[in-house]
């Protein structure tokens, strides 16, 4: 019997998968993630569980044959990561360290939006192309291209870092990275919002929105959805510059397909269509546009995309 692990670092939790040679997902579970001493309790706590779990499933650990992990930040070609905020890690060898716990050569690790779009290149969304672009709409703007089955990693780890291109130069308020105007402050669920409330603060204009608390990217699109007006300039902005980022993108390494994942993603065909129209005007040089797909696997893109690295064909 063969084990290989899918594991996904968060900055709040783990998310860890046991999988079978051919692909297929055994069985799925979670630990939080324990900050502090460089990432040392995170890796600990993995090596643990996996090693645990092993032996729980009739298995020895001589049996693993390979780890893959996605982690937040920059991931250097040589396995290191210069600073992973939301996982505490300066200066660290992910991999490197996990392999020395488990005794394990094969351990593999990438930026967990990386892995996270070849998880939806292989069973997801992005399934049947032979190269794809993944945004992943969330908390911030993640991105990923994988051709072939391999990740384009890029030599300085920021590959596929589509969040932080800059699509307004007339922006005031600063992104996390520091800049200003970048994609992720209006088309992540945190920026769909706050272009929302910008809207909101500066007209009487009647809106939906207005009698909502507590904002979010949900509410935006579905009164968007329902024809009001204020939201849908907000949504049409989002769609507006993820269709350049799109242009970008297909000018750049012209993908068969983009895949669009995340949690404002649930809105479904609905942002499919602000992206559409604006990507064909922006890319007149293509005979033949991209597709556009909606990811499929969820939360489970990362430790899919995580084994697929040690899974190699
Ligand atoms: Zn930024």
């Amino acid at each position: 019997m063969s084990f290989y692990y899918g594991v996904d670092i968060g900055g709040t939790t783990v998310k860890l998968g046991r999988f079978r040679e051919d692909g297929t997902l055994l069985e799925k579970w979670e630990l939080p993630t324990r900050l502090g001493e460089n990432g040392k309790y995170i890796l600990d706590d993995i090596a643990a569980s996996i090693l645990s779990k092993t032996v729980e499933a009739g298995g020895s650990p001589s049996q693993i044959q390979g780890v893959g992990m996605g982690i937040p930040g920059p991931i250097l070609p040589d396995g290191c990561m210069e600073v992973g905020v939301n996982v505490g890690m300066r200066h660290a060898y992910p991999a490197r360290e996990l392999s020395e716990r488990l005794g394990l050569p094969l351990v593999r690790c990438e930026n967990d939006a990386n892995v996270a779009a070849l998880g939806e290149a292989w069973k997801g969304g992005g399934a049947g192309f032979s190269s794809i672009f993944l945004f992943t709409l969330g908390t911030g703007v993640g991105g990923g291209a994988v051709r072939d089955g391999r990740i384009l990693s890029g030599s300085h780890g920021i590959a596929g870092e589509i969040g932080h291109t800059t699509v307004n130069l007339t922006e005031t308020e600063a992104c996390n990275c520091g800049n200003r105007g970048c994609l992720e402050q209006y088309a992540s669920a945190t920026g769909l919002v706050r272009v929302a409330q910008r809207a909101l603060a500066a007209s009487q204009a009647p809106s939906l929105l207005r009698d909502i608390k507590n904002l979010t990217a949900k509410d935006v699109m579905d009164a968007a959805k329902e024809g009001d007006s204020l939201a849908g300039e907000a949504a049409a902005v989002m769609g507006r510059y993820l269709a350049w980022a799109m242009s970008w993108v297909s000018h750049i390494l012209d993908p068969e397909a983009f895949v669009i994942g995340g949690g404002v993603s649930a809105a479904g065909e609905f942002l499919l269509g602000l992206m559409r129209e604006e990507y064909e005007k922006r890319t007149p040089m293509l005979s033949r546009k991209a597709e556009l797909r909606l990811a499929t696997l969820g939360n489970e893109a990362g430790i899919y995309g995580a084994v697929r690295l040690v899974l190699e064909p």
